[in-house]
């Protein structure tokens, strides 16, 4: 479903993020990226939602190399991709109904769409019952709990999540962490990048290590390797 080859990206000239990265990742896997702080994983997320792009490498997804996609078929590549952030980036401003359908308003989708999938999505993680609450209204796993619901209102075949459970205390990270897992048995791809070591080793799942940019360690079932 993901097929990385020879990845490699640079920022800025002779400081490379990532090196020659080859990765393949099949449908219905769930896959945590493990580093150091600054070792390349947000940067490999960014390149998978193609919001960056690399300097020598491919990308497919679905069989496609998303690196050589034309501008307009972007949105439809996103559409395919849901993304959870560490930060939330909530729109402050909305209730939590408006902040899911949000993603489905932006690509166009029909009032009774938005009427059937939002309340589907909300129930899915829990939060039906806050559906006109402000985010601010919410705890923080309530508002990363809003956050995978708008990742995948859409009902994305990729979720990405990057340290996803960064900002929450430990027992709320397990919940959010067993909510992307819930959403892996239900069918999507779920990759996870983080810092989280109790819970990649409670889970054990595929474990990819990246260190300076290289990716050096890749196990099934694996444990938090301590990259440099
Ligand atoms: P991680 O997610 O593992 O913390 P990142 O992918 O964010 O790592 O960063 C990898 C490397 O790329 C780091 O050295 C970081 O400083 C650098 N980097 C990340 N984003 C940028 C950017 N927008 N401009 C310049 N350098 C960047």
């Amino acid at each position: 479903m993901i097929e990385i080859y020879h990845l490699h990206k640079e920022y800025e000239q002779g400081v490379a993020a990532l090196k020659d990265i080859n990765l393949t990742i099949d449908r219905g896997e769930f896959v945590f990226i493990v580093g150091a702080s600054g070792a390349g994983k947000s940067t490999l997320l960014k390149l998978i939602i193609r919001e960056i792009l690399p300097n020598k490498g491919s990308i497919k997804i679905f069989g496609r190399d998303i690196v050589r996609l034309k501008n307009r078929e972007i949105p439809l590549l996103r559409r395919n991709i849901g993304m959870v952030f560490q930060d939330f980036r909530l729109l402050q401003d909305r209730n939590i109904f408006e902040n899911v359908a949000f993603t489905l308003r932006v690509t166009g989708a029909s009032t009774r769409e938005i009427r059937k999938r939002v309340p589907l999505a909300l129930s899915l993680v829990g939060l039906k019952e806050k559906a006109f609450k402000k985010p601010n209204e919410l705890s923080g796993g309530e508002q990363q709990r809003v956050c995978v619901a708008r990742a995948i209102v859409n009902r994305p075949s990729i979720l990405l999540a990057d340290e996803p459970t960064g900002n929450l205390d430990p027992g709320t990270s397990m919940e959010i962490m067993n909510l992307l897992h819930d959403i892996n048995v239900r069918g999507a791809t779920v990759i996870v990048a983080t810092h989280a070591k109790d819970l990649v080793d409670h889970f054990q799942k595929r474990v990819v290590v990246l260190e300076y940019g290289s990716l050096v360690s890749d196990q099934e079932r694996g444990v938090y390797i301590n990259a440099r």
